[in-house]
């Protein structure tokens, strides 16, 4: 009993300093970012479906609207931004594990901290191109990590006179034997995770699931929160603020999805499709 109120505590502290859990050491076996919490964590699973239907202050989107029936893109172009988009990808080269086991052929992996910012650099060369403004939290390559505080920093410190949103791209892993292991191949998908009794967060994080399912035809595990041990970018961010996890790095099947140069582009260009959703609608 003491013992796992200690082992609580100290995860609890380690994750308000946002340092990695003991148990997600290079030498363990990959972990997604939400399974670095303790496995009795509640984490409350809704609809995206439901959120657009129930939204009192969303425009009215007529009987059928779902996950496979949504609106289509309208193609004016933004030309005065409402929001600034601050755009973060999550970890960097020093973060530790958040890779595949070595694909087939002995000697590639997919590193997330890789997928993460390529994913973030094709989102932004299309926003600019859609005239949306953004801001990349945390673009250098070499010596970052984590970085947690430093990431909500800055997001938080940006001057700006539009309204800040805040997205963070991930892609996600499942519990597996080792390392060196896939993970279970009915594990798959996409969900999308928003702070806690959050409704813009909620909101906004429905729009990019379903723009997200949509777009690459995989398994919809969702939008999420939890009440307590939040994760860090959504808790301390002073702005609505959602975290994507895009496919599973430690599938086989995914990952040899997540590598993919169109893959990528799809997954950034549904990110940019829900952006210009929420530009035109507004939140
Ligand atoms: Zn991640």
């Amino acid at each position: 009993m003491w013992k796992r109120l200690i082992l609580w505590i100290q995860q609890l502290f380690t994750r308000l300093l946002g340092k990695k859990t003991p148990y997600s050491t290079p030498n363990g076996p990959p972990i997604g970012d939400a399974q670095e919490m303790p496995a009795d964590t509640v984490v409350v699973v809704i609809n995206e479906a439901e959120v657009i239907d129930s939204d009192v202050d969303h425009p009215p989107l007529g009987p059928d609207i779902g996950p496979e029936a949504v609106r289509p893109p309208q193609p004016l172009p933004i030309r005065q931004p409402r929001y600034m988009w601050c755009l973060d990808n999550g970890h960097g080269k020093l973060s530790q594990g958040k890779r595949s086991p070595l694909f087939d052929d002995g000697q590639t992996r997919l590193f997330e901290y890789e997928f993460n910012r390529d994913v973030v650099q094709r989102i932004a060369q299309r926003l600019q191109e859609e005239g949306v403004a953004f801001f990349e939290v945390m673009p250098e390559v070499e010596q970052v990590g984590n970085a947690l505080e430093e990431r909500v920093r800055r997001a938080n410190e940006l001057v700006t006179d539009l309204s800040k949103l805040f997205v963070s791209v991930h892609a996600n892993a499942a519990p597996a034997a080792s390392p060196e292991a896939w993970c279970d191949p009915a594990i798959s998908g996409i969900e999308t995770w928003f702070y806690h009794n959050s409704a813009k967060g909620k909101k906004l994080a429905a729009i990019f699931q379903r723009h997200l399912v949509r777009a690459t035809g995989w398994k919809n595990r969702h939008i999420k929160s939890q009440p307590q041990r939040q994760f860090y970018v959504l808790k301390k961010t002073h702005m609505p603020a959602i975290l994507t996890e895009n496919g599973f790095y430690n599938n086989k099947q995914q990952a040899r999805e997540l590598i993919k140069d169109e893959v990528r582009q799809k997954i950034a260009e549904a990110h940019v499709q829900a952006i210009l959703e929420v530009e035109r609608l507004g939140l």
